[in-house]
C-alpha cells in the first residue's frame, strides 16, 4: 500500500493487545507478514513483522504514546509500497514517502501530528507527456513509452510497469496529464499511467546484473586516485564526529558523476536531519548551475517518527533509486547513517525478546545489511537500457571503533571503504580519509577505464604513490624513536616526497572553488609531477648531491600549489621543467 492508493481496510479488524514503544501486538487480526496496517483510533501506519497464532506483532512508523490496548487495528492487506512517478525529484520525504512540505501544511491547518496521509507524488499536478511509441507498436514490461520533463535537469521516462503483460499499443495520448491519467492503452486493456507502485522490500526486476567497469568519478583526488568506487558499486564511510562526514557527503552529492542522487537520512531525531533538510536545497549543481535538488530525492526520518521508520527510509530510498535506474540513469544512493538503522533493528529485536547476537544486535543484522547493498549494482534493465545504483552507506561506529558489529558486517559486504579519521581531521588534513585503512576492491576492474580515458600508466602511478605512503608509515615509527636526522638520506628523501603526496595530492579543500572538484586528468597530473620530482631528486642523490640542496630548490614548494591553479596544465608543464632544470643544475 502506497501513500497515494485508496486505503480500503476491509480485510479484518483486530484489537490492540499491548503497546511497547514502536512495537504493538494485536489480536484477531487477519494479516500476513509485511502487510501494512493502521493502528489505533488515530490510524498510525505500521507493518506486520511477526505472526504467532492469533497474535500479530506490528512495528509502527509513528509515535505510539497514548495508543492503548483495545483500540482497533485495520489491515490494508498490502505490503509497504512507494509511489513512483514524476515529482520525486526535488522532494523531501519521510520514511513512508509522505512529502514533508505537504505534511507540514496539513499538520498546521488541522493540528494533526499523527496518522496523516499524504500521497508520495502530487496526484493533481499535470505533467507534459511526450509519447515515444505509437498505436500498433508492441511494448513489453519495463519499456519506455514516453518522456516527461520532471525538473530542469532530468527527463522522466514513463515505463510499462514491470508486472504488466505488455502487448500491442491501442492508443496514445500527448499533452498535459496527471500521474494517474492513462497515457498509453494496450489492446489487452492494460493502461499505462505515469504513476506506478512498488513494494519497497522487493527488488525491481532487471535482465541481469553486470560487472561494473566504469568509475563513479567523484572529483575527490584520494577517492578517484587511490580508492575508486564503480558505478553500481558499494562503499562504506565511517564518520566520527567532526571528521568531515557532512562535507564529504555534500561533495559526493554535488560532484560524483551520477545523474540522480537519492539521500536517505535515517539519523538521530531532530538535529542531524534538520541540518540535511536545510543544507541540501541550498546546494548548487555544478554541472547545470541549477539547484542540486533538481536531481535529488531526499528521504529523512522526521522528529515525530520512531526508530522503526529508519528501516522504511532505507527501503523507500533504494526503491526510488532502482526506479530511476530502470530509466537508464546512474543513481548514487547515500544512506546516513546505517548505524542508526542497525540500532533501530536492535531496539525492535529486543522488544520482540529475540535472542540477541553480538552487542545486542539481532542475528539477522548481517543479512539485512547484505540485502540492502545487494540491490546496488550495474544492470541491464528490462527495456534494454543500462543503469546503475551505487550505494554509499555512512557508518557511525561509537568512539570510532571499527571493530563493532555494524562496521564489521558492513565491511564484509561493501567493496570500498573510505575510513574517515578523527586524528587527520584534528591535524586539519582534509578530506580526512585515512589512506592506510581505506581500500577499494574495484581497482582492477576500473583500471582499463582510467588507462583508456586518462593515462596508460594510471595504475603504475597509483601503485607508486601507495608504496611511498606505505614506506612513510613505516619510517614514521622510526622517526618517532630516533628523529628524522638519524635516517639515511634516501629515506629522508622518501619522507619529503611523501609529504608532498599528502599535502599536494591527498589534501583537497572543499571550500576553494578551483579545488573542490578535481577532474581525473588533474588528479593524474599532480601525481605525475610529484613523481617527476621524486625521480629527479633520487638521481641527484645517487650522484652525490647533498639532500639539503635537493630539497631546497625553489620549484619544490610549488608541488603543493598545483591543486589551486586555474590553469593547472600550463602550471604543471612549467613546474616539471623547472624541477628538472633546477635539480640537474646541482650536479
Ligand atoms: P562531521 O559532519 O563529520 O561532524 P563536518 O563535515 O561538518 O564534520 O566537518 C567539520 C569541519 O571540518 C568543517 O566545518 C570544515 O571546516 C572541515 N572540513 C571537512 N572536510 C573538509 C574539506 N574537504 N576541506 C576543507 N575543510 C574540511
Amino acid at each position: 500500500m502506497s501513500q497515494a492508493s485508496e486505503t480500503e481496510t476491509t480485510e479484518g479488524t483486530g484489537r490492540i493487545k499491548s503497546v511497547s514503544g514502536p512495537v504493538v501486538k494485536a489480536v484477531d487480526l487477519d494479516a500476513r507478514m509485511n502487510d501494512v496496517v493502521y493502528v489505533g483510533d488515530e490510524g498510525l501506519m505500521g507493518e506486520v513483522i511477526e505472526i504467532e497464532g492469533d497474535v500479530t506483532t506490528i512495528q509502527v512508523y509513528e509515535e505510539t504514546s497514548g495508543v492503548a490496548p483495545g483500540e482497533p487495528v485495520e489491515n490494508t492487506g498490502e505490503p509497504l509500497s512507494v509511489d513512483l512517478g514524476p515529482g520525486m525529484l526535488d522532494a523531501i520525504y519521510d520514511g513512508v514517502q509522505r512529502p514533508l512540505d505537504v505534511l507540514e501544511e496539513k499538520m498546521d491547518s488541522a493540528f494533526l501530528d499523527r496518522g496523516v496521509d499524504a500521497p508520495g507524488i502530487d496526484l493533481e499536478k499535470e505533467w507534459e507527456f511526450t509519447p515515444e511509441v505509437e498505436a500498433g507498436d508492441t511494448v513489453e514490461a519495463g519499456d519506455i513509452v514516453g518522456v516527461v520533463p520532471e525538473t530542469v535537469t532530468i527527463d522522466h521516462k514513463v515505463m510499462v510497469p514491470p508486472e504488466y503483460e505488455g502487448g500491442v499499443v491501442e492508443s496514445v495520448e500527448e499533452g498535459k496529464f496527471t500521474v494517474d491519467d492513462p497515457v498509453v492503452t494496450l489492446e489487452n486493456g492494460e493502461e499505462i499511467a505515469m504513476r506506478q507502485e512498488w513494494p519497497v522490500r522487493e527488488q525491481r526486476p532487471t535482465v541481469e546484473k553486470r560487472t561494473p567497469r566504469t568509475p563513479l568519478v567523484s572529483g575527490q583526488r584520494i577517492l578517484d586516485g587511490l580508492f575508486p568506487i564503480a558505478k553500481g558499486g558499494t562503499a562504506a564511510i565511517p564518520g566520527p564526529f567532526g571528521s568531515g562526514k557532512t562535507v564529504t557527503q555534500h561533495s559526493l552529492a554535488k560532484f560524483a558523476d551520477a545523474d540522480i542522487v537519492v539521500y536517505v537520512g535515517c539519523g538521530e531525531r531532530g538535529n542531524e536531519m534538520t541540518e540535511v533538510i536545510e543544507d541540501f536545497p541550498e546546494l548548487e549543481d555544478p554541472k547545470t548551475g541549477n539547484s542540486l535538488m533538481a536531481r535529488t530525492s531526499l528521504i529523512a526520518n522526521t522528529s515525530n517518527m520512531p526508530v522503526a521508520a529508519r528501516e522504511s527510509c532505507v527501503y523507500t530510498g533504494i526503491t526510488i533509486a532502482e526506479y530511476y535506474r530502470d530509466m537508464g540513469y546512474d543513481v548514487a544512493l547515500m544512506a546516513d547513517s546505517t548505524s542508526r538503522w542497525a540500532e533501530a533493528m536492535r531496539e525492535i529485536s529486543s522488544r520482540l525478546e529475540e535472542m540477541p547476537g553480538e552487542e545486542g544486535y539481532p542475528a539477522y543484522l548481517a543479512a539485512r545489511l547484505a540485502e540492502f547493498y545487494e540491490r546496488a549494482g550495474y544492470f541491464e534493465n528490462l527495456n534494454g537500457t543500462e543503469g546503475s545504483v551505487s550505494a554509499i552507506g555512512a557508518v557511525s561506529p561509537p568512539g570510532g571503533d571499527f571493530s563493532e558489529p555494524v562496521t564489521q558486517n558492513t565491511l564484509r559486504i561493501v567493496k570500498t571503504f573510505w575510513a574517515l579519521d578523527a586524528d587527520l581531521a584534528e591535524r586539519r588534513h582534509f578530506p580526512a580519509i585515512n589512506w592506510n585503512e581505506s581500500y577499494s576492491l574495484y581497482q582492477d576492474q576500473l583500471d582499463p577505464w582510467f588507462e583508456e580515458n586518462v593515462a596508460e600508466d594510471w595504475p603504475d602511478k597509483r601503485q607508486w604513490a601507495v608504496d611511498v605512503l606505505d614506506e612513510e608509515g613505516e619510517l614514521q615509527e622510526i622517526v618517532q624513536l630516533v628523529g628524522k636526522d638519524a635516517l639515511p638520506e634516501d629515506q629522508q628523501l622518501t619522507l619529503e616526497v611523501a609529504r608532498y603526496l599528502r599535502e599536494g595530492y591527498l589534501q583537497q579543500n572543499a571550500f576553494i572553488d578551483v579545488d573542490m572538484y578535481c577532474p581525473p586528468e588533474k588528479t593524474y597530473a599532480i601525481l605525475s609531477t610529484i613523481q617527476t620530482y621524486n625521480d629527479e631528486a633520487f638521481d641527484a642523490l645517487d650522484a652525490g648531491v647533498p639532500i639539503e640542496d635537493i630539497t631546497s630548490i625553489d620549484a619544490a614548494p610549488k608541488l603543493n600549489r598545483i591543486a589551486t591553479q586555474e590553469d593547472w596544465e600550463t602550471f604543471v608543464d612549467e613546474l616539471k621543467s623547472d624541477i628538472t632544470e633546477q635539480i640537474r643544475s646541482l650536479y
